[in-house]
């Protein structure tokens, strides 16, 4: 990881680096433990002096060299993979927040992510406030407590598809001296880097493009070893003072950019488990692989699946930030001046009815509860995703009830339009 090579480089040369005669592919360590030769060896690994394995529930060599090469795509300091991207987002979350701390979010972000924070987080005792992130620097400065820890916010909000100003974030978490953290997931770092704009901590459900396939679900978390504990010390104190669990063991000076995922791998995969399984990490490297070419496509085919939905008369509302006059086109242009994303969303003029209607008749658009796969894929958050949200809520997440997301996937083009015109008018 030494040479600085170009993002399609690190896809497919990434991560699994094989020594003289070894498997060129990355192996699958299928296995739950490592073995040593004397008992002080192990020893060392329990008490964070020496690096290696011990046992899959807290490192594996397979996920370590996805995870690596993740790392390298968002320009990284370190990197870990979790079971799933719910996973990912509570690990970033709870690995520096505590009972009687604060979240400030945006409210448009995944429906999991809300009732995480709304409902699981403030069971533990974390409370959030949820923002609207186009609200000016001034009013969103006004969600801040004194117990803040983090902000967290996603690079294009699934469903909302509204886009983060990623940079008006950054300074807004920075100057309440708390870090960042940018959920990727529909952008991926192919389209945009969050860490060059000022973001902390990027989290991923690896589940969507990365995978790209429907075939595992799984999680990704960065860290841009950017962010000063130290500077803050009274705020992080899991970080920045022993842990009594380690033999006194303080993150950020034995490890300094690698506290944070080696905190978050010693203390919270050695107490919640939440490890991806190897197998899928294999199959997760393979969907890494053509990120770089899948990705252009998924863009280039959203856009006209875009602009033909828009000259439909029977289409009230089509929202995709990469189409010319949306209302986040000027924010994409600047994150993510090369396309954002395959998935958009729109409203039929019959409302809720004529969705329901609408997908139903799709031939090759497949009903899913899925999203930001090869295949396009199509759901209505309100009777599905969203379905726990009341309609005020749902209006804050930023989802209309009429509200289609369509997932155009890399078929060919042509097709996905002559299906969608035969289901609105045949
Ligand atoms: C799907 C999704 C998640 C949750 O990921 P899982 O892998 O399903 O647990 C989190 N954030 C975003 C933006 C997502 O689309």
């Amino acid at each position: 990881m030494s040479e600085k090579r170009s993002i399609e480089t690190t896809c497919i040369q990434g991560g699994w680096q094989p020594e003289n005669g070894g498997p060129r592919q990355l192996p699958i360590y299928q296995s739950t433990t490592f073995k040593y030769a004397t008992s002080e060896a192990m020893g060392k690994l329990f008490d964070l002096e020496a690096e290696g394995y011990f046992y899959t529930r807290l490192q594996n060599p397979t996920n370590d060299a996805v995870a690596a090469k993740i790392c390298e795509m968002e320009g990284g300091a370190a990197a870990m993979l979790t079971s799933s991207g719910q996973a990912a987002t509570f690990f970033s979350i709870i690995n520096i927040c505590s009972a009687g701390d604060h979240v400030v979010s945006s409210a448009t972000i995944y429906g999991g992510s809300s009732n995480l924070l709304t409902v699981t987080l403030k069971r533990f005792g974390i409370e959030s406030t949820l923002v609207d992130p186009d609200l000016p620097e001034e009013e969103l400065a006004k969600a801040f407590k004194p117990n803040t820890k983090c902000v967290f916010a996603e690079t294009i909000a699934n469903p909302a598809l509204v886009v983060l100003d990623i940079e008006k974030f950054a300074r807004l978490a920075h100057s309440h001296g708390v870090p960042l953290i940018v959920d990727n997931t529909f952008a991926t770092p192919i389209n945009c880097r969050p860490i060059e704009w000022g973001a902390d901590i990027v989290t991923h459900s690896t589940t969507k493009y990365m995978d790209g396939h429907a075939m595992t679900v799984g999680g990704c978390i960065v860290d841009s070893g950017n962010f000063d504990w130290e500077a803050h010390a009274d705020k992080y104190p899991g970080l920045t003072t022993p842990d009594e669990s380690y033999h006194g063991i303080t993150y950020t000076k034995r490890f300094g950019k690698g506290a944070f995922i080696t905190k978050a791998t010693a203390q919270l995969m050695r107490d919640l488990g939440a490890i991806q399984s190897p197998q899928n990490a294999f199959l997760l490297n393979a969907g890494l692989e053509s990120l770089h070419v899948r990705m252009p496509r998924h863009c280039e085919n959203a856009l006209k699946v875009a602009q033909y939905l828009q000259s439909r008369e029977d289409v009230a509302w089509v929202k995709y930030p990469g189409l010319p006059g949306d209302k986040y086109y000027e924010l994409a242009q600047k994150y993510m001046p090369d396309g954002t994303c395959g998935v958009i969303s729109f409203g039929l003029k019959g409302g809720r009815a004529a969705a329901g209607a609408f997908m139903d008749k799709l031939k090759l658009a497949s009903i899913a509860t899925h999203v930001a796969d090869a295949r396009t894929c199509v759901l209505h958050p309100a009777s599905h995703t969203h379905r726990q949200l009341s309609d005020e809520q749902l209006v804050e997440a930023g989802v209309d009830p009429s509200m289609i997301r369509f997932s155009v996937g890399i078929e060919n083009v042509n097709d996905l339009i002559e299906d969608i015109r035969q289901a609105l008018e045949d």
